[in-house]
């Protein structure tokens, strides 16, 4: 952020600025409409012809597209259609979580080529957890093949713009670790790095259940709780990049304490370690969520009594989001609604019963569409949307480091 200078005034775009700014504006057209006539982008993007043939020259130029010759014919000639070149070269997009690191290697359209999964335990040292980064990403990524970019997402709070994992709680010694700048370095491409919950919403808008949706609110629902919000196609951080801090909303004011410091968040109540604490109390023959799920089939009442009080907490915390955000769209993910296959069903239907006639009317509840795979792909949907809004500085090639200096101690902790 400029410091020194107040917020409010607003900045003037110079001529190279505007160059940029209309080259992702034809991009971003591109990746929307594809396959799409030069005619057609000027027409949707309201630049000149003459323009538009000068930006598809430069991506031609940096092998961003691909033409097709029409199936219309018109009179004269076919016209030619473009699209992005999925082709272009390999995306890496990772989830690192408490338990696993999750990676998918993908096409330049995101779609997943290969996938790899490890045990990870966050409290083992921040070392140990950045070699075997390294070492998954490494076997994964194909040597024939251009790598483009680098995203990760990662329990929050981050610092998205300078690729710092600020210090996730349950995450060991991880504080403020230049994640994206180390792994970047080693790899010789550019890295980005984003809050899971925040990397999934955005997976789920560009190639998942939100294709269609410019306002979401993506859910994840795991042994944390967390959200992320899509207005107008991006990412809504808030002043701190803690917007979407749905597991530390309010839900019952007397409840528990939760390690935020506050009482009753939701976390406390409806995380999976939370409802695994409650089926131990309780006595119930249950190792995890699934098989909770079974006694509340075969009509064990305590489970039944667990699971409906999930379902109400979770509907109470869904209606305020709902009348705070106004989202045309809500996808839930995460193991718990893997594991419970009524959970969006019954969600969906109690919080139109309660929320405001006018309010609930059309908004949808879904499942996601990326499964397991959505804070992966959502990196990769960042990485990518990165590289689509600077494709000249992030195409270009850069020195790899050498192994011994990438990622060094000293490096992860300045
Ligand atoms: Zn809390």
């Amino acid at each position: 952020m400029k410091q020194g200078r107040p917020r409010s005034i607003r900045q003037g775009r110079n001529l190279p600025e505007v160059r940029a700014d209309n080259l992702n504006v034809v991009l971003e057209a591109l990746q929307k409409l594809q396959p799409i006539s030069r005619s057609g982008l000027a027409e949707a993007t309201g630049l000149t012809a003459a323009t538009i043939t000068h930006m598809t020259d430069e991506l031609e130029a940096l092998d961003l597209l691909v033409e097709t010759p029409s199936s219309e014919r018109q009179v004269g000639r076919r016209p030619t259609l473009l699209s992005l070149n999925h082709a272009r070269g390999q995306v890496i997009g990772v989830e690192l979580s408490r338990s696993i690191v999750h990676v998918i290697r993908s096409d330049f359209g995101g779609r997943p080529l290969a996938r790899l999964e490890r045990p990870f335990r966050a409290t083992t040292s921040v070392k140990k957890g950045l070699a075997l980064l390294r070492e998954v990403i490494a076997e994964l990524v194909d040597p024939g093949l251009p790598l483009l970019g680098i995203g990760v997402g990662i329990p929050g709070p981050v610092d998205s713009e300078r690729g710092v994992v600020l210090g996730p709680p349950n995450f060991g010694g991880w504080r403020d670790v230049p994640l994206a700048a180390g792994l970047g370095e080693h790899f010789g491409v550019p890295c980005w790095l984003d809050d899971d919950a925040k990397a999934a919403a955005f997976g789920e808008r560009w190639y998942g259940a939100g294709r269609h949706e410019e306002t979401l609110l993506y859910v994840s629902l795991r042994s944390g709780v967390g959200s992320g919000l899509i207005v107008g196609d991006r990412v809504y951080r808030g002043a701190h990049e803690l917007a979407g801090e749905i597991g530390h909303t309010t839900i019952h004011v007397d409840g528990p304490l939760c390690e935020c410091g506050n009482r009753g968040c939701l976390e406390t109540l409806v995380s999976i370690p939370a409802i695994m604490q409650e089926v131990r109390r309780l006595g119930l023959d249950a190792e995890n969520p699934a098989d909770l799920h079974r006694l509340v089939l075969a009509g064990d009442r305590k489970a039944q009594s667990v699971q409906e009080r999930v379902y109400t907490y979770l509907s109470a915390a869904l209606v305020n989001a709902v009348n705070h955000y106004d989202p045309a769209l809500i996808v839930l993910g995460g193991q718990l609604v893997r594991s419970w296959p009524d959970l969006t069903e019954t969600l969906a239907e109690k919080v139109k019963g309660r929320s405001f006639g006018y309010l609930s009317k059309d908004i949808r509840i879904v499942e996601s569409a990326l499964g397991r795979d959505a804070t992966a792909l959502g990196a990769v949907a960042i990485a990518i949307s990165h590289i689509l809004r600077d494709p000249q500085g992030a195409l270009k090639p850069k020195p790899t480091v050498p192994e011994s200096a990438a990622l060094s101690p000293a490096a992860a902790h300045p």
